[in-house]
């Protein structure tokens, strides 16, 4: 049964990153169908206006909708991202800092060996067990190399972007007007709804109704379709992830770009740094329970040496947490107005594609009105629990003691049971990868991301005497794993040199 016997108008509220992903692929999905599709936004209200980092989610958006690096990277002044540096997190020596890549082939060679030592140091071996030294996408971000290799290398790493939210924005409009999406600029005043409860039209500023079947509120934090009109409730995530606002400020792009996010821990909250190939993007993230906008603002221009410059700040609040249903009634909710977990690990556009692509897949495979609601809430609903979970992780993880701020995240105990089970698994020393099989823990996490966490926090118990397990002590080589690596990295070419399309 083709979609457009039943959706033949879908009316997006929102203009921003969010609207426009949702505008280009349902406009590339349901090409050859009956299906019109109108975006609506208010240039007045404008957009959140950040959002610079994303993971390899996108690379498969781009890809999905047919739109090549060459084409979208250099007019969003994007970057490669080969993962994120965590810097400062806690103070266990040797531990200050780790870098988190995204899951690749290339790990092949050298995961085994990680998992061994990670295994072996949480039962007290004196092995080497820190992230680092066993991703080479940990190397080529040291050394500001991309993660796009020579054509004759034959191995893939991940890799997500860096990129301006406005330029990604204006890009996607313009690619979604090309595949014949209407775009309204207006604010909506009213939104009416039907008998049943249903919603029916949006009357613009002008006076004009947009009728639609199917509305997609991307309406940011206003949410104001499923929320404000069709009062779903929203769960706070507030009790386990304490950040509500941001300060943001630009500096000044190096000569040779990185290719990493760095996540550096402030005294209330971290601070980002994201390479553009124009400008680095920066901004802290910070709880206003335990600090001032005006302190947050002053705390971020000391650590980037902007103290008595006059670089415009901006200030941002932010609502942390999910609505019950993302889909409710002829409304689906993408983006900020669906939810929104802090951007610690950059994963609101992985949300924002997955939701759009599970609605299509389910609207596809059975299109009569609601089949598979339930369930597809059900699954945007876990995703964004994995996701917490992952994120509460580095908050209990720390172990500074400088501020209430970073003890009170330490002592947290609102912790999900998933979470709980997960760190029960590496305090007793077994199989992270095989008891979250066993114990059907689902975590949009992979064992990987897991393991590098809870080692690059360091989060072991102290080394035994010498003697006990020093066979597993030797049995990793780390000179080979260090040469193999460096060998690897010679058919990276730099950030510069992968930016520069031709
Ligand atoms: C501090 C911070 C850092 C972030 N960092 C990252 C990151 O690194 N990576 C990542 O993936 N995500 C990040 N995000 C999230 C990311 O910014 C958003 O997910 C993304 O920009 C999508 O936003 P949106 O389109 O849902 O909302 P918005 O950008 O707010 O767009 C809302 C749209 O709705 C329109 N609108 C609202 N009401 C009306 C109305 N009545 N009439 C007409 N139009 C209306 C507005 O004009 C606008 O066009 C971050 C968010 C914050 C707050």
């Amino acid at each position: 049964m083709p979609v457009s016997d039943h959706i033949k108008q879908i009316v997006i509220l929102g203009g921003g990153t969010a609207g426009w992903i949702t505008a280009n692929a349902m406009a590339h999905a349901w090409a050859d169908q009956d299906v019109a599709i109108t975006l609506i936004e208010s240039p007045a209200l404008g957009t959140v206006g950040v959002g610079e980092g994303s993971t390899p989610l996108l690379k498969v958006f781009f890809d999905s909708i047919g739109v090549e690096e060459s084409e979208w990277m250099p007019r969003c002044n994007a970057t490669y991202k080969n993962g994120i540096s965590f810097a400062g997190w806690t103070s266990r020596p040797g531990f200050e800092r780790y870098f988190h890549p995204f899951a690749s082939q290339l790990d092949q060679h050298t995961i085994t060996a990680f998992y061994f030592n990670t295994y072996a140091r949480r039962l007290g071996v004196d092995v080497h067990a820190h992230p680092d030294r066993f991703f080479p996408a940990a190397h080529l971000s040291a050394n500001k190399q991309g993660p796009r290799p020579a054509e004759s290398f034959p191995f893939i790493l991940e890799y997500g972007y860096h990129f301006d939210a406005n330029l990604v924005g204006e890009f996607l409009r313009k690619a979604a007007v090309a595949r014949g999406v209407r775009h309204i600029a207006a604010k909506v005043d009213e939104i009416r709804q039907a008998n049943n409860g249903d919603i029916s039209g949006l009357v613009t500023e002008n006076g004009d109704e947009i009728h639609g079947d199917l509305f997609v509120d991307c309406s940011g934090f206003r949410a104001a379709l499923i929320q404000q009109t069709l009062d779903v409730p929203f769960h706070s995530f507030a009790r386990n992830l304490f950040n509500d606002a941001a300060v943001v400020l630009p500096t000044e792009q190096d000569e040779h770009i990185g290719s990493q996010t760095v996540s550096t821990a402030l005294q209330h909250g971290w601070a980002w740094e994201i390479p553009l190939t124009e400008r680095v993007g920066n901004g802290y993230v910070y709880s206003s329970s335990f600090c001032s906008a005006d302190a947050a603002e002053t705390e971020l221009r000391t650590h980037l040496g902007l103290l008595d410059s006059d670089v415009e700040s901006r200030h941002l609040k932010m609502k942390v947490g999910r609505v019950e249903k993302h889909w409710h009634r002829n409304c689906l909710a993408v983006g900020l107005s669906q939810g929104f977990i802090e951007p610690l690990e950059a994963t609101a556009l992985n949300l924002v594609c997955n939701t759009v692509d599970d609605f299509i897949k389910t609207v596809d495979s059975d299109p009569s009105p609601g089949a598979g609601r339930d369930a597809f809430n059900e699954r945007v609903n876990g995703r964004f629990e994995h996701v917490r979970d992952y994120i509460v992780a580095h908050y209990i993880m720390n172990s500074r003691t400088d501020t209430d701020y970073w003890r009170e995240n330490g002592e947290n105990k609102h912790v999900s049971d998933t979470l709980q089970q997960i760190l029960g698994i590496w305090t007793s020393g077994k199989s992270l990868s095989q008891e979250m099989e066993r114990e059907n823990i689902q975590s949009s996490y992979t064992p990987m991301s897991w393991n590098c966490l809870l080692a690059g926090y360091g989060f072991y118990p102290d080394i035994k005497p010498a003697g006990a397990g020093s066979a597993a002590a030797s049995q990793i080589d780390m000179g080979a794993i260090d040469e193999f690596i460096r060998r690897c990295a010679l058919n990276f070419p730099s950030q510069n040199d992968a930016l520069a399309f031709s």
